[in-house]
């Protein structure tokens, strides 16, 4: 399967970086993966404006279309102005902003309502990790943050283990395999045999210098990327080892 590359923008960015999705947006028009950036609200319109090649998504909606929710975006809202995919439950919005995976559920269910896709992230914090209960946290996320009705068109699972996000530190090659290949068989007796074409990206410190790396390990079908998708030439490094990784 083609493996997707999205960049996470968080709170980061201006008009003027609509330069560097352009940029990024050129060079995909070559590109064999497919490709997406989702950068803060107030850019997704122009950015969708000014691209053909890569598709725009969002970092959070909320869980209905509309109503008095003062400061909330709902995922239709986010489709009109070109956002086609939407993360939720990233584990910065799980503690900042206290989502539970019930309400991954509800924002998932919300994304797919819309008719976009949702990437579900889910991950171990370093304590977990440390006491062996990677597996185990993973599973309960899965089954508490997963609708009932995925497939590979509406939803992708991102796997980013917290004290990965923003540290610089990758997990051992064996450990990305063996929870990627966790959440496959996961997903397949959950799910179905349509659940093997589900994407898994791994997200956490990707950077040039070890995405190819990651993009061999099984079951990793790309990946979400934070810090290095903010400046083009990087993010244009790993997009290039996804597209060789075919
Ligand atoms: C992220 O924000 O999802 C992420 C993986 O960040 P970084 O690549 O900076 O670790």
């Amino acid at each position: 399967m083609s493996k997707l590359v999205a960049g996470n923008w968080k709170m980061f960015g201006n008009k003027a970086m609509i330069a560097d999705i352009k940029k990024i947006d050129q060079y995909c028009k070559e590109k064999t993966c497919e490709v997406a950036i989702c950068p803060p609200f107030p850019l997704i319109s122009a950015a969708h404006e000014q691209t053909k090649n890569i598709k725009i998504g969002a970092q959070n909606c909320h869980i209905n279309i509309n109503g008095a929710h003062t400061g909330e975006v709902s995922a239709e809202m986010l489709i009109e102005v070109g956002a086609q995919l939407i993360l939720v439950g990233h584990s910065e919005r799980r503690q900042d902003n206290y989502e539970t995976n019930d309400i991954v559920k509800l924002k998932s269910e919300a994304v797919h309502r819309a008719g976009a896709t949702a990437v579900v992230c889910i991950g171990e914090t370093l304590e977990e990790r440390t006491a062996d209960k990677t597996l185990s946290v993973l599973q309960e996320q899965m089954l508490k943050s997963l609708p009932k009705n995925i497939t590979p068109i509406n939803t992708v699972v991102a796997y980013e283990p917290v004290w990965a996000i923003g540290t610089g530190l990758v997990p051992e090659t064996d450990q990305i395999r063996s929870a990627h290949a966790f959440i496959r068989g996961f997903l397949a007796s959950t799910y179905g045999a349509e659940a093997h074409s589900v994407k898994i990206l791994y997200g956490g410190s990707v950077k040039g210098s070890n995405a190819k790396e990651i993009f061999s390990i099984s079951n990793v079908n790309g990946a979400l990327v934070g810090g290095a998708s903010l400046k083009s030439d990087d993010f244009i490094e790993i997009i290039k080892a996804a597209s060789n990784s075919i």
